[in-house]
This record gives C-alpha cells, structure tokens and sequence, in this order.
C-alpha cells in the first residue's frame, strides 16, 4: 500500500479502526492530516548521561541493558510496581513503574533499552520514576554511540521517545503521544519527497523559512530546539500567509465589479451639516469624508467604520445615505435588532425631515409597515405594498433587520448598503455578509443595472490591528476616535465587597432622581454541570458566580423592594426582551438585572448606572462595551466594577479600565491577556490554531500580508501554483462557511 497525503486514515497500517474513530473525533480524517497535528511542546531527553553520571531532579537519558525485571504489588494500596534494574558500563540504576504490568510483556530481562526521565531520589538510593522507555534492537546497540541531536539524516533518528528531544502532543481522549508518535514516524519516513511544498520559492528563500518536509520532520521530531522553534515559524507563516492571500484574492474579485459613482453634493452636505443640533466632530468629518471619496469611486467600496459607542456612527451613515438619495439612488440600512432598526428608522427620519426623503421601516414579521412620507407625516403601508414600493424605487432608504438580506426585497437603484453593528450578527448570518456573496444577492435585487452596492459596515466593537488585516482585510477602515464634546465621562469605579452597601445606596440617591440603572450578570443561573465544576476548582470566583436571577430576587425583594426592577436575559423571547427593552427605554423599569445581551447602540439618556457583577470575568473590551451603554447624554454616569474576589492580578487588569482612553487601547491589551480566542467567537471561526497564536504578533502578520501582496501583484490567480491555489481556497471556505 502506497502512502500519499490523501491517503485515508483507516488505510494507514497499524491504525487499527478504534483509532481511526478516535483520529475523525479530532478531525484527523487523512494522512495529510495526521501529520499536520503538531505537538504542543517537547520534553528534552537529548541529554543521554552514563549512569554514573546521572544527576538528580534532571531530565536525562540512560541506555543499558536490562539485568531485571519484576511486578510486585504494594499491601495498602493494591497497585502494581514494576521494577526494573539497568546497567551499562559505569554502572546500574533502578527504574520504578507505577500500574503498568503489561510492560513486563514488552521488556525483558537481557533487553536495550534506553529510558528517559527524571532522576529522584529514594531509600534505596538515585532511582527513574516513571520513564519513558524504548527499546533498542540489539544489532544498533553501540554503547559508545552518543546521540547529541545533531544527526544530519533525518532518519538517522532510530528513537523517538527517548534519547532526543520528545514530541508532546495535546492530550486528547485515547491519543497518546506515544502512540502519536509510534505512527507518525514510519509515516513521515514513507511520505519522504511526497510532502509538496506549499509556499513559493521565493517566499521560503526570502524569509529564510524552512522547507516543508524538513519542517515537518522537524516540528515533530526537531534535532534541537530551535530547530523546532524554526519549524513552528514556518507553519505560522504559512497559516497567516493563506489567511492574508484568501482575503486579498477576495476583495480584487470585488475590485473588478463595477459600482455606481456618487459624486459628491458639497453644498446638501453644508446644508445638512448646518441643521445639525451640534457641531460635527473632526473625526466624524474625517469618516464622512473617506465614505463619500469612496461613493466617488466606480470600485464598490468595502468600509468599516469603527468607533466607541455614543461616537456618532449614525450621523456619518446618514450623511452618506443623505448624498446618495439625493443623487438619485437607494439606501438599505441594517440593523441587527427590531429596536435597533426602530431606532435608527426614528433618528434618520427626524435628521432627514427638511430633505423630503421617503424612508421606511421593514421589520421582521409585522404586517404594517411604517412609512415615512414627505412633510414627516407617517403612514402604515402592508408589507407588500412596501416591498413593491423599494421594488419600485419609490423608497429612499429602506431600514430594517436581517430581513433586508434574507427575504425577497429588491431594490430599482441600490447604491449604497449599510450594516449597523455588524458584529451582533450571527456568525451565519455574516458569512452571508461577506463581501462577494453580499455583491452576488445585491447585484440580483438591482433591476434596473447590475451595478453593485458600496457596502458600509459599522461597528463599536475594536479591532485590533492585527485582526484588521487578516480576518477583516478584505474592508478599509475609519476610525472614529473622537467623542463628542460635551459628553461627559463615565466614572469608573472598582468596587470591594465590603463598598457594596455604599454603592446601593448611591444607585438609591440616583433613581430618587428619575435616573436608571444597569446591573450586568455573567451567568443566567448555575447549571448543575457548573457546579460539579466548581467543587473541582476550589477557591475558584466560579464558586460564587451571580446568576441573573439570584441576583434579580436579591435586588428585587432585599435591597430595593421599593423599586421597579425587572430582568433579562438570552433565554428570554426575542419578543420579550423587546417589551423590556421598550420599558426601560419609557423609564418603566429602574433597575435592570440582565446578562450580557443588554443592547448595544441602544439610546437610553436616563440610565446613568452601570453595574457589573463578576466584573473580574469580562474581557475588558466587553467591560467597555457595557459602560458604553450609559452615559449617552449630558448626565454624569457612573460604572461600578463588582468583583466576587479581587486579587492583585484582577485588580491590575482592571485598572485598565480607568485608565485607558479608548476601546481600542482595552481590546490591544485584551488580545495580549487573552488571546486572540476571546475575540467575537473567533474560536468558531475555523482559523487555524498556528494562525490564531500568532493573530497578536503584529510583525509576523505584517510580514505575511505584504508577502501576500506581492505574490497576488505578479500572479493575481496564482497560476503559477496549484498547490497554493488549492489550500488557499480551502481556508477561505472554512474560514467563511464556520
Ligand atoms: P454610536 O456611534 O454609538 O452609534 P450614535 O450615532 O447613536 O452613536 O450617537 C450617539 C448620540 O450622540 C446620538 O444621540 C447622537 O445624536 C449624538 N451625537 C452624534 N454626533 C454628535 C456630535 N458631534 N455632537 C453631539 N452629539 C452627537
Ligand atoms: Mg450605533
């Protein structure tokens, strides 16, 4: 049987079936597969000591023959010990097992054997506990031979648990690195000059990387460590490099589609900006002025706005749907919620008045359709008649949620389609969003051109830099980072347990005043699964995690019986939570207990207070996106961090929060504490493992986006390597599709 890359786990010799199983588990289906599971550390048994020489508590190999061997098993706690004696020429030492009986099948009195471990220290003197052993087939066995780990051939290395640097691979139920490692080294030694090279040759010479099968060899089985440390570099080059190409290739197929040009109304836009109640900031000047040079172009423009809540997005949105309409075109405008599109639908309506301008409000399910028809008066329209109308073209700005790309609704001249918030929606939902599926759906809604949409996407949600080229580079970027004068900040506080009674009565003092308050949970209510957890981590904060509803009985019945206090959480209807919503929005409901899923971009002037239990469980970008959620008007707003325990560590990251001028600054340093997995469920988005370690490593992904560049530059379609082409298909879909 011949080993290939697409050969099948289950043809591979000595991978029994049971195996086979327990491979799919991890999503190991192909030989290709298997020997891209890398190890996630090495142990370091170069060291190979005479037994003379062996020094205790270090890592060390020993080669020798074993004089004996024995099972015993202990009186009190009926375990089996194995023992073995090995000696070489300086000497003989003990080596001790603890429940392994079968290895007397395995390892006989007369036997070579090498063992690796750590030295301890005993009654009866130095002995190995636990080694890792191999045996040695008696023909190779030179006891004068050194391994130093610098065996030029490759497969020179008879050993692979002993003697060298080991390879350690993640734990996974049933998959040893033993036995990983007993699989993968005949494999590696069968596909030798089969492993084709991914990357271009200038890429590899360029930025001295290794070769693949030497790097493949080496990160499984390295000579040294850096040798290992070179390999993994290698791999995480390749992973961001497909991730930046995929993403490149991309945005130059959307490059090629043609949009409509909007020039740009200075004067609408003087005059719009005049009626203002407030004077513009620069930044949101600065925003506006790139989408309307982007409107401009015939390329469909691709853009990100990006800004802290309560920066102002929605002005520079509708300054550049105002330009559009008034050039003649349509506007579709998304939000991710009914209140959110409610919301904007009001807003947009009451900015746009002097324009006469025909918007109008698609929401999910309801028959009756608001309208807004010129002179501000509103009419209720059937949801066929409205469909009709954007049909038509006899509606400006057409905005709503989802349903705007999800149902039938088409559109006579859409020039210009904005996402409010991308980042609320769903994963598959977004997939949906990706620029060239979005271009396909969108194309077809136009009937009269075929022209594509610009695409403005909005969000409060930071982006690292990092991310902002690979994941989203596809987009240009505006960054808001401004906030309107006047604001005032946000107190911030960290509060103890024992400031907790302070505080309810500060919240008391506020609500006396009509003003409103937010109390965040991490949890609805512990399951019991997290309980059982939760005795295993002893002393752990998760011991004392606030569930929405204790909490809500707590402040509802103890602390402020007197108060309107109501509850929210995920697993509530969406309908409910509306109404919630809609109630605290009236001023209904004083205090709001409530998970995570408490709106964003919702406009709520009398909430004032924030309060976050379990603050000490939050990234700190979501901390900030909960403290955006109060201060939106001239009140001063206060944030209060609870935290169950607060240690030093807790207390230290925390104090980011008071000190940091913008989300941008907390989600930099949320990347550096918790990886780039914390991040807007990136961890489902199917990026490569490498790729996702190295997402903080601004230089490397730099280089590899620049190393994209330049291959697209001379081949855009990579015709030049089918083999690059091919992979970076394949991290496209699975980075999209997930
Ligand atoms: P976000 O960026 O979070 O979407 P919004 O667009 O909802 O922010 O704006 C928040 C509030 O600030 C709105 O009430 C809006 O009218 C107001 N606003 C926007 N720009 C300015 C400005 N330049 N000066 C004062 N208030 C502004
Ligand atoms: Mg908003």
């Amino acid at each position: 049987m011949k080993i290939e890359l697409s050969t099948p786990i289950e043809n591979i010799p000595r991978v029994g079936p049971i195996f086979v199983k327990k491979l799919q588990k991890i999503g190991i289906k192909t030989v290709e597969d298997l020997i891209f599971h890398f190890p996630h550390r090495y142990e370091d048994f170069s060291n190979i000591k005479p037994i003379s020489k062996a020094t205790l508590n270090k890592n060390c190999s020993i080669l020798g023959k074993i004089l004996e061997i024995k099972n015993s098993r202990t009186w009190k706690k009926k375990i089996t010990i194995t023992k073995a004696i090995i000696e070489d020429k300086t000497g003989a030492i003990e080596a001790v097992w603890f429940n392994q009986p079968y290895l007397l099948k395995s390892l006989k009195q007369g036997d070579v054997v090498c063992l690796a471990g750590k030295i301890s220290i005993g009654a009866d003197g130095m002995f190995l506990s636990n080694p890792a052993y191999e045996k040695i087939p008696q023909k190779n066995y030179q006891p004068e031979r050194k391994f130093n780990g610098s065996e030029k051939n490759e497969e020179d290395i008879s050993l692979i648990h002993t003697a060298r640097i080991v390879p350690v691979y993640p734990e996974t139920e049933g998959l040893s690195s033993r036995w990983l490692r007993y699989i993968l080294k005949p494999l590696l030694l069968e596909l030798k000059n089969k492993i084709p090279e991914v990357l271009p040759e200038e890429i590899v010479k360029g930025y001295s990387l290794l070769p693949i099968e030497k790097a493949i060899w080496q990160i499984h089985f390295p000579n040294s460590i850096k040798l290992a440390k070179k390999a993994k570099e290698r791999f995480s080059f390749q992973e961001l490099f497909l991730i930046e190409l995929s993403v490149l290739r991309e945005r130059l197929k959307l490059d090629k589609e043609k949009a409509v040009s909007v020039p740009i109304n200075i004067n609408l836009i003087k005059k719009f900006v005049g009626s203002l109640p407030f004077r513009l900031t620069d930044a949101q000047r600065k925003c506006a002025w790139q989408i309307l040079k982007d409107l401009e172009k015939q390329r469909p423009m691709s853009r990100l706005l990006q800004g802290d809540v309560g920066s102002g997005k929605t002005i520079v949105a509708i300054i550049a749907s105002l330009n559009v309409v008034k050039a003649g075109y349509q506007v579709s405008f998304m939000a991710p919620t009914e209140i959110l599109a409610k919301q904007h639908f009001q807003e947009v309506s009451k900015l746009l008045s002097p324009f006469k301008i025909k918007i109008a409000l698609l929401t999910g399910k309801e028959d009756k359709i608001i309208s807004q028809k010129l002179k501000n008066e509103l009419i209720e329209i059937s949801r066929n008649k409205l469909l009709e109308k954007a049909k038509k073209g006899e509606i400006d700005i057409l905005i709503g949620t989802h349903s705007l790309i999800q149902e039938k609704v088409k559109f006579a001249k859409l020039a210009l389609c904005i996402v409010d918030e991308q980042h609320r929606f769903g994963v598959e939902q977004r997939a949906k969003l990706s620029q060239n599926k979005k271009a396909k759906t969108l194309k077809q809604t136009n009937k009269k051109h075929s022209l594509i949409p610009h695409f403005l996407s909005m969000t409060a949600t930071p982006i690292p830099r990092t991310l902002a080229l690979t994941v989203y580079g596809d987009l240009d970027l505006s960054i808001l980072d401004e906030m309107p004068k006047g604001r005032k900040k946000v107190i911030t506080k960290i509060v103890s347990p024992k400031e907790r009674e302070k505080t309810y009565n500060f919240i008391r003092e506020r609500i006396k005043e009509k003003e409103q308050a937010f109390v965040i949970c991490p949890r609805i209510e512990a399951t019991n699964n997290e309980n059982k957890a939760l005795n295993k981590k002893e002393n752990s904060s998760w011991a004392q995690v606030k569930a929405v509803k204790e909490e809500y009985e707590k402040l509802s019945k103890k602390i402020f019986p007197k108060l309107r206090v109501e509850m929210m959480h995920g697993k509530m209807k969406i309908k409910e939570k509306e109404k919630i919503m809609k109630k605290f929005k009236k001023g209904e409901i004083d205090i709001l207990v409530s998970t995570s899923v408490v709106e964003v971009g919702i406009d709520i002037p009398k909430a004032t207070i924030m309060v976050i239990e379990g603050a000490e469980r939050f990234g700190l970008a979501q901390l900030h996106q909960f403290r955006g959620r109060v201060g939106r008007s001239d009140m001063q707003s206060y944030c209060f961090l609870l935290c169950q325990s607060l240690t030093k560590k807790t207390k230290q990251r925390l104090a980011a929060m008071l000190k940091a001028k913008s989300g941008f600054e907390l989600a930099e340093k949320d990347l550096e504490i918790r990886g780039p997995g914390s991040f807007y469920g990136l961890k489902q988005w199917g990026i490569p493992d490498l790729a996702m370690e190295n997402l903080k490593n601004l230089p490397l992904v730099e280089q590899t986006r620049q190393a994209a560049k330049k291959i697209l530059e001379e081949d855009p379609n990579l015709k030049a390597s089918p083999i690059l082409k091919d992979k970076v298909k394949k991290i496209g879909e699975k980075i999209h599709l997930e």
